[in-house]
């Protein structure tokens, strides 16, 4: 039995990875370049925003806190009840 040699990333048409990307985990180094493990074209992964598969960047949720008036907010808790 033959044991197939693997293939290089360069040689599955991916591409190296973008200024963004940097320190990700998912970044492998191969023949002094370094690719994306999971995806093809890693700048595409970045142009609607941030990288799905990101390992160092999360989008940001803003929590807003709003001031409710106690008072009110019984005055219209009781008003909706009737
Ligand atoms: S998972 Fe996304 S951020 Fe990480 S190396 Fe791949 S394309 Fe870049």
């Amino acid at each position: 039995m033959q044991k197939q040699a693997a293939i290089n990333y360069s040689e599955r048409n991916f591409q190296p990875v973008v200024e963004k990307c940097e320190g990700c985990e998912r970044i492998v180094e191969e023949a002094d370049s370094q690719f994306c493990q999971s995806y093809l074209k890693p700048e595409s992964k970045w142009r609607l925003g941030i990288c799905n598969f990101a390992t160092h960047a999360k989008p940001e949720i803003k929590v807003v806190t709003i001031r409710i008036n106690p008072l009110k907010a019984a005055k219209r808790a009781s008003a909706q009840k009737i």
